[in-house]
Formats: structure tokens, C-alpha cells, sequence
């Protein structure tokens, strides 16, 4: 156990972000430098109020069943060569979950039955960035070479620690991406202010002097078809990611200014980088309406912030969430709660309990308004209150109201593989699909989800793989998701 009144003496503290009216400047992260260092004083205390609990739940929480308590207690012991080491049994990319997780272990942390949970997805971020920064991340290139080769179909969370983990296993690995940098959603999803692309930079350098190949502009189901694919590697994953986006077809929808989230975000992340975007969709100025919340809304709200939005609305068809734990979802569930991401500290109104009628246009074609109304949920429909109908000013519309599934066309028909009820890619209790030797991971089978179910479904799909191609694994297999309850 670390300190053993730990949790009597210390109350919960977390990273403190850098002030709002710096921030907005910059596509720097929120918080000062890097949050590993910024944490350091704190970091210590903190680790020291986990119980040791004789039953963890955080592990059951965490979809990677890190073994949090461990490692809360070899920083408590000043042990941090020993923490990464127990860090990265578990998860290939603690400086992703650390900055970009929801946390559900400490939701499920037993502290929190009846006091603050343990910040534990801080004392993760402290522990990758600080070795990191003392040179205690090396490449672990494989001992010897299996002989098999293996596909790894989009580079996204999933893709990137299935490739991770049959490197390692001694297979030839060649990770195929579309875009023309390697990444997936971490790369022109997610904002700098949330992460920034050098953690994704570094693991990519440190991935290939392990061995893993990268082809990134490479749209497999082009040139390189399904079948040319199979003839060509032993195994294939496929970790495309849920990448359709749900859009909203009423009256008015042809109108300019009205766009995907994900057309919207990709290129914010270029020029932020410093790229050129001809004809770049911006909200400089303008009168923005995100429809949608969640992480995806939320980093549209922090992008319009920071491009100097005129003003800027948030539409939820859900009424408002509760502001603590409802009876309904007890502890150690992960609750649905009202929550305030960076971006939301930052300006911007929500509203909830609304449903959009239609967008109205100038004499140019693009939108200058869209028309709302209320909603209550009665009897598990949607009903419209007669009388609240009324226009708000919206000059830039950004969808971010989920994804459906992975594109069919392509790849996933000329494979052939079958899908599942939702549309996903279906696979088997070993991330298997319909198809011998076709491996699924991610948001392609899972539908749209988390980093950390990206990762914890990449390391399970490629100890599936090595057993396929090996016979036999010593790759640590993540529990099944279906023996995860607590979890969304
Ligand atoms: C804007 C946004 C913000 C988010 N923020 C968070 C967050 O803060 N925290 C969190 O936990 N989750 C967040 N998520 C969800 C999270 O990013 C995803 O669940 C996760 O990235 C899924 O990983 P993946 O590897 O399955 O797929 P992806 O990350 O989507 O990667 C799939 C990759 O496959 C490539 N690809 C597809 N088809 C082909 C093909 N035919 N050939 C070659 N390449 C192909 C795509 O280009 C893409 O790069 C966010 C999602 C979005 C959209
Ligand atoms: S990956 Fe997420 S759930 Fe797991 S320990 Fe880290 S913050 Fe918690």
C-alpha cells in the first residue's frame, strides 16, 4: 500500500490548466509545458491516497485493467522506473490515455463511495512523461523474426498497438494508412490543445526502430485490393476506425456553411501545425452552431474559441445531465454526469433539449440561421412542445453527432466480410471476422468508442493474430470486453 493515511491526510487535487485568457492564443496544451512535469509537486501525495483496495474496481474500470494500485504505489515510493515498467505492461500509450481518457477507473476508484476517487489518469500522465523525458522509453525490437507477415489496416489507437504488439512478437509488420501522416484520430481528430502530435511523433520513431513499416497515403482497397492483400501477408487486421458521420438531412442541409465535424477539425490541425489549407472552413467572425455534444463537439467549441468565433452554441437533443451521480447508475458505474472539458471553461453556451427543424440561408446559399425547437423524451419517443420553435443566428454548422460505422465501400466489400447488426465489421471472441486470417480492432468492430477500448482491442486482436500464426501466444491478453460491465 502506498501512504496508509494517505487518504485521510490529502485531499483530491488535479493539474491546473493554464489561464483561459493565455490559452485561446495558442494551440499549445492546456496545461503548462508538459501536465506530467506541471504535476510533479502534486503527484506524489496524490498516488499516496490509493487504498491498495483488497478488490481494485479501478481495474475492472479500466478497459486496459491497468494495475493502477501498483503503480500508485511505486510513485508514492519515489520507484519510477518501476511504475513505467508496471504502466507498460498493460498499455503501449500511457501519454494518450493520460491526456485524453475519460477515466472511468476513477469512477469506479473505491474512494469515491464516499470521497474524491484517486487522480489517477494523472499519476499516469506523470509517470510516461517523466520517463520520457529521463530516456526510459527505448525501442524493444524483437529478439528473432517468425517468418509471418501482418497487415495493419489504418493507424489509428487500435492499429498502432495491435502493430506494437506483433512487432514485438518478431512478425514483419506494415502499417497502411490513407492519410498522409500516421495517426488516425489522434492525428487530425483530436486538437493540439488536447494533445499535442509530438507524443504521436515519438511513438511512430519509436515504433520503427522496432521494426514496424509504415505506408501512410496508401488507400487499401484501391490499388491494393482485398484480395491482392490477403495473397500478399499471413494475417491482416483491420482498424480502420467508425469513420461514416451521422448527418442531419432536413430542409436546408444544401446550404454553404454546414459541414462534418471532421471536415472541419482535420484541417484546424494542419494549419495549426502550420500547413496551408487552401479554402480552409474557419469560424473567424462568425456565428457558430456545433450540433452534437460529446468529445467531438467539444473540440469543435475549443477550435471555433481559438479561430475567434463570434459567438458560439453547443445543441444537445438530451435534456441536461444531472450534476452528480444518479441513483440509477451507482457507484462503481460510470455515471452519466454534467461535465466541463477545457473547452467549455472557455466560452460558448449549451443548450439542451432541443432538436434542429431546418437551417435558413442568405441570397448567397449559405446558412444565416437554423430553427429550433424543444424536445422532452416521453415514453421512450421524442416530442416536439408546441409553441417554443425559434431561430437562433448560425453562420458556420459543425455536425458532431457520431459516427454510423466503417466506410463498405472498398476494402470491406471486396473482402466480403460480414457485418454486424450495426454496421461494424463483425469478429468473433478472438477479434476474428467472417474471413480466416482477417483480424478486426477498434472502432471498426466496436463502433465509435475511446482511445483506451482502441488499445486495449489492438493488444487482444494481436495475441489473437500471433496465436493464429503461431499456434500458441505469450502476447498478455486484455479480459474479453464482454466481461467489462462497468464500462460504456
Ligand atoms: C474529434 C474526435 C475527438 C475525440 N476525442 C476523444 C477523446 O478525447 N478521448 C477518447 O478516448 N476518445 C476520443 N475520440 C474517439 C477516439 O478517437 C476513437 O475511439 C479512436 O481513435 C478509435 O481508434 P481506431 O484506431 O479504431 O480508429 P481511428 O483512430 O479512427 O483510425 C482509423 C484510421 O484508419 C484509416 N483508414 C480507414 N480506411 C482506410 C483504408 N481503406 N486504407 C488505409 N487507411 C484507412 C483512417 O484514415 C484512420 O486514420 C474522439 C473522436 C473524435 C472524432
Ligand atoms: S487508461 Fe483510462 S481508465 Fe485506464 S487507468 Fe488510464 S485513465 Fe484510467
Amino acid at each position: 500500500m502506498a501512504d496508509p493515511k494517505g487518504f485521510l491526510k490529502n485531499g483530491r487535487e488535479v493539474a491546473t490548466r493554464r489561464p483561459v485568457e493565455e490559452r485561446v492564443h495558442d494551440w499549445n496544451e492546456v496545461y503548462p509545458g508538459s501536465v506530467g512535469r506541471a504535476l510533479l509537486p502534486i503527484i506524489t501525495e496524490q498516488a499516496g491516497r490509493c487504498m491498495d483496495c483488497g478488490i481494485p474496481f479501478c481495474h475492472q474500470g479500466c478497459p486496459l485493467g491497468n494495475i493502477i494500485p501498483e503503480w500508485n504505489d511505486l510513485v508514492w515510493r519515489d520507484d519510477w522506473q518501476g511504475a513505467i515498467e508496471r504502466l507498460h505492461a498493460t498499455n503501449n500509450f500511457p501519454e494518450f490515455t493520460g491526456r485524453l481518457c475519460p477515466a472511468p477507473c476513477e469512477t469506479a476508484c473505491v474512494l469515491g463511495i464516499n470521497q474524491d476517487p484517486v487522480t489517477i489518469k494523472n499519476v499516469e500522465v506523470s509517470i510516461i512523461d517523466r520517463a520520457w523525458e529521463s530516456g526510459n522509453v527505448a525501442p524493444q525490437p524483437p529478439e528473432w523474426l517468425s517468418g509471418k507477415t501482418v497487415a495493419v489496416i489504418g493507424s489509428g489507437p487500435a492499429g498502432l498497438a495491435a502493430a506494437q504488439q506483433l512487432t514485438r512478437a518478431g512478425h514483419t509488420v506494415a502499417v497502411y494508412e490513407r492519410a498522409d501522416k500516421i495517426g488516425g484520430l489522434l492525428r487530425y481528430g483530436i486538437p493540439e490543445f488536447k494533445m499535442e502530435k509530438k507524443h504521436v511523433d515519438r511513438r511512430v520513431e519509436q515504433m520503427k526502430r522496432e521494426g514496424t513499416v509504415f505506408r501512410a497515403g496508401v488507400q487499401v482497397g484501391d490499388e491494393l485490393t482485398g484480395d491482392r492483400l490477403r495473397e500478399r501477408y499471413d494475417a491482416v487486421v483491420l482498424a480502420m476506425g467508425s469513420t461514416v458521420a451521422r448527418d442531419l438531412p432536413v430542409t436546408g442541409r444544401e446550404l454553404g456553411g454546414i459541414h462534418q465535424a471532421m471536415e472541419f477539425l482535420p484541417q484546424a490541425n494542419r494549419v495549426a501545425l502550420g500547413e496551408t489549407v487552401d479554402d480552409q472552413i474557419r469560424a473567424d467572425g462568425k456565428h457558430v452552431v456545433i450540433i452534437g455534444g460529446g468529445d467531438t463537439g467539444a473540440d469543435c467549441l475549443g477550435t471555433s474559441t481559438r479561430q475567434g468565433a463570434a459567438s458560439i452554441t453547443q445543441l444537445e437533443i438530451m435534456p441536461e445531465p444531472p450534476q452528480s451521480r444518479p441513483d440509477g447508475q451507482p457507484w462503481p458505474t460510470y455515471p452519466m454526469t454534467f461535465r466541463v472539458s477545457s473547452a467549455h471553461e472557455e466560452g460558448g453556451e449549451r443548450v439542451y433539449a432541443v432538436s434542429t427543424q431546418e437551417f435558413l440561408g442568405d441570397d448567397d446559399g449559405n446558412v444565416r440561421a437554423l430553427r429550433l425547437v424543444d424536445v422532452v423524451f416521453e415514453g421512450g419517443k421524442l416530442t416536439e412542445i408546441e409553441g417554443t420553435e425559434r431561430e437562433i443566428p448560425a453562420e458556420l454548422v459543425l455536425f458532431a453527432m457520431g459516427f454510423t460505422g466503417p466506410e463498405k465501400a472498398g476494402l470491406v466489400e471486396q473482402l466480403g466480410v460480414d457485418l454486424d447488426e450495426r454496421g461494424n465489421v463483425a469478429r468473433d471472441g478472438s477479434y476474428m471476422s467472417s474471413l480466416p486470417g482477417v483480424f478486426v480492432a477498434g472502432d471498426a468492430g466496436r463502433g465509435q468508442s475511446l482511445i483506451v477500448w482502441a488499445i486495449a482491442e489492438g493488444r487482444a486482436a494481436a495475441a489473437a493474430v500471433d496465436k493464429f500464426l503461431t499456434g500458441s501466444t505469450t502476447l498478455p491478453v486484455p479480459i474479453p470486453p464482454t466481461a467489462r460491465p462497468l464500462v460504456v
